[in-house]
């Protein structure tokens, strides 16, 4: 059988190059770091999974999933030409082995955050610049700290299941969570100096777990979502108004026709809509996988990191 695999590269091998990188951030236990050893290493399976014929048997154990403190980093490669693997059913799948397809790979980082509420101003202080770079610390002791990697896209990834349990709380710290990166972006746009945009940067709510039949598909995850982040902007707008807060900057009062710092998205609109980020430019999608057993895969998570890169 094929080799599982992607390329793990490390930056010994390309010390003078400066990759684009892609940041996984998502509360804990949405499958952060479960995704990051897919791409890595390959499929994992579970491992009470019955043998399938037509799957390799995987003899590494699922990978470990480790509660991080610092961010951990791989080096992949995805391929640039489908045409290549048009053949392969698993067409520019993190699963093809891009040195055996021939492709012309684009390299890139992809960096785990933690998802500890404690540990999440880490991870949301490589948003606030106007050109975000990560410093992938981890990566190697070869990679010097100057080489700072522009950051190319947001993977944000939800537990589609635990978002399904309403008792869990999940739904409402999940979308705190999202907020907060979402703000971070939108202040970007709003600090940009004189008429030039930053680099815009896209985020993929990956709606994690889809193998799990009590799992939200979706469609009801990004439902969900957009519902709550909705709350939550009204509840901090009235905090922001009746505080009288912020000298003068109440929602919608800022000069310059600048929303509130805290208002997400649209000024004015009562429902919250992931379009409406597009007003700053950034694309929000929200598409279903799964890491672990059966389910839609996270082929097409790859595919979309793909094209961002
Ligand atoms: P992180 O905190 O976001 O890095 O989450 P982890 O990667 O540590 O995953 C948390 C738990 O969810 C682990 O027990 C994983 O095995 C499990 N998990 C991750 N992805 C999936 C999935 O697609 N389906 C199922 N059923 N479990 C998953």
């Amino acid at each position: 059988f094929l080799p599982i695999l992607l390329h793990l590269l490390f930056s010994a091998t390309t010390p003078y190059t400066t990759l684009p990188s892609v940041l996984l951030i998502g509360p804990s236990g949405a499958g952060k770091t479960a995704l990051l050893t897919l791409f890595e290493r390959g499929p994992l399976y579970t491992p009470d999974a019955p043998p399938s014929a037509d799957k390799p048997s995987v003899p590494t154990p699922v990978a470990k999933t480790h509660t991080s403190q610092a961010p951990s980093t791989v080096e992949l490669a995805i391929s640039t030409d489908k045409k290549t693997t048009t053949n392969d059913t698993n067409a520019a799948s993190y699963r093809t082995d891009l040195d055996a397809a021939g492709a012309t790979a684009k390299k890139f980082l992809l960096v785990d955050t933690p998802g500890h509420p404690k540990l999440r101003r880490h991870a949301l202080s490589h948003l606030a610049s106007a050109s975000p770079t990560i410093k992938p610390s981890s990566i190697s002791a070869t990679s010097s700290e100057t080489h700072k990697s522009k950051l190319k896209a947001l993977v944000f990834v939800a537990d589609a299941a635990a978002l399904a349990d309403a008792d869990s709380g999940a739904l409402a710290s999940t979308a705190e969570y999202l907020y907060e990166v979402l703000l971070a972006l939108q202040r970007r746009f709003h600090g940009r100096g004189g008429s030039r945009a930053p680099a815009s940067v896209p985020v993929l709510v990956a709606a994690n777990k889809l193998d799990l039949f009590t799992a939200l598909p979706a469609a009801l995850v990004k439902s969900q979502l957009e519902a709550e982040l909705g709350r939550i902007r009204k509840a901090r707008s009235k905090g922001l108004l009746t505080t009288g807060e912020g000298d003068g900057d109440e929602v919608g009062a800022g000069a310059g026709g600048e929303e509130g710092d805290g208002w997400l998205g649209a000024y004015g609109t009562e429902k919250f809509s992931f379009k409406e980020m597009m007003e700053f430019d950034i694309e929000v999608e929200v598409i279903g996988g799964n890491v672990l057993g059966e389910g839609p895969g996270a082929d097409k998570w790859w595919n979309w990191i793909g094209e961002r890169v």
